[in-house]
């Protein structure tokens, strides 16, 4: 088996927006057939067990796609699904709840439905991509937020994380764009504004004063408003940071757990001890 951790799998060319960034330009190859994908996903079951990634263009444009992801996951692929979110309803979102997809990333390109629409170059875009992920998470479908970081909405990097807080999503992804297909017209930021950005967002990770856990979990919102509480009252706290220990632990925010915090040296400054 070779280390072949992840990979995308652009199912399809075709798409229901037609965003401003976008690398897929009006892809007019032709999809593989559900015969064509199970062949692939027998050749690459002999060499690798990668997560697979079903993208596009728009995953959920293709009318088989419920078929592949039962196909792949009965090869034993773990499966996650990229979507820009608008196709998704209560049904759809339900599908998925009952597949074997592990995860859904929601394309959000702003915090607000202005900048959002105008890189998406559709109106209703935003809309649709917030109910799409309240669909998905009345399912209790993982869900995270993948944030292409462009001039137009490089202020909104804050806006989106509170956004993302309150959607109850798992994380935010940032991608930095990547000049190709249409997205070869869109201006990428300076070396200026990324070292900017970098300080922001390590300023946003200082924030975390560490906090310990126990009696039951808490969810991420009571944990940051809990964190930032304390900043407030006491200055950031010193040493590690909860968000350090969900990544060594390969948890969610809101699953780090006393005993796994009993595993290494460490200075909690709050203990939360949740009982009912
Ligand atoms: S960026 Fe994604 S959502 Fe936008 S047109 Fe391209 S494939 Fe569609």
């Amino acid at each position: 088996m070779t280390k072949l951790k992840i990979l995308f799998w652009e199912l399809t060319g075709k798409c229901n927006l037609n965003c401003l960034h976008c690398r897929s330009k009006e892809d007019k190859r032709e999809e593989l057939s559900l015969a064509e994908i199970e062949e692939v996903a027998k050749q690459l079951r002999d060499f690798a067990s990668p997560l697979i990634i079903l993208s596009g263009g728009e995953p959920l444009l293709r009318c088989d796609i419920f078929k592949i992801i039962y196909l792949l996951s009965s090869y034993n692929f773990s499966i996650a699904l990229a979507t820009n979110g608008t196709l998704i309803n209560r049904e759809i979102a339900y599908k998925i709840s009952k597949s074997k997809v592990k995860v859904v990333s929601v394309s959000l390109d702003g915090a607000t439905a202005e900048t959002h629409n105008k890189i998406r170059r559709n109106n209703r875009a935003f809309s649709l991509a917030i109910s799409g992920i309240n669909y998905l998470k009345e399912a209790k479908v993982k869900v995270q937020i993948n944030f292409t970081i462009m001039p137009d909405n490089i202020r909104e990097v804050e806006e989106v994380l509170s956004l993302a807080r309150n959607l109850g999503v798992s994380a935010v992804h940032f991608f930095l764009l990547v000049p190709v297909g249409r997205g070869r017209t869109v201006a990428p930021i300076t070396s200026f504004e990324y070292e900017e950005l970098l300080h922001r967002i390590l300023k946003l990770k200082k924030r975390a004063t560490p906090i310990a856990v126990a009696g039951r979990p808490i969810s991420a919102e009571e944990a940051l408003t809990i964190a930032e509480n304390a900043n407030r009252v006491r200055g950031y706290g010193a040493g590690r940071t909860v968000w350090e220990m969900a990544e060594k632990f390969k948890v969610d925010l809101a699953e780090v757990s006393w005993e796994m915090l009993e595993k290494i040296e460490h200075k909690p400054i709050v203990i939360v001890r949740k009982v009912c």
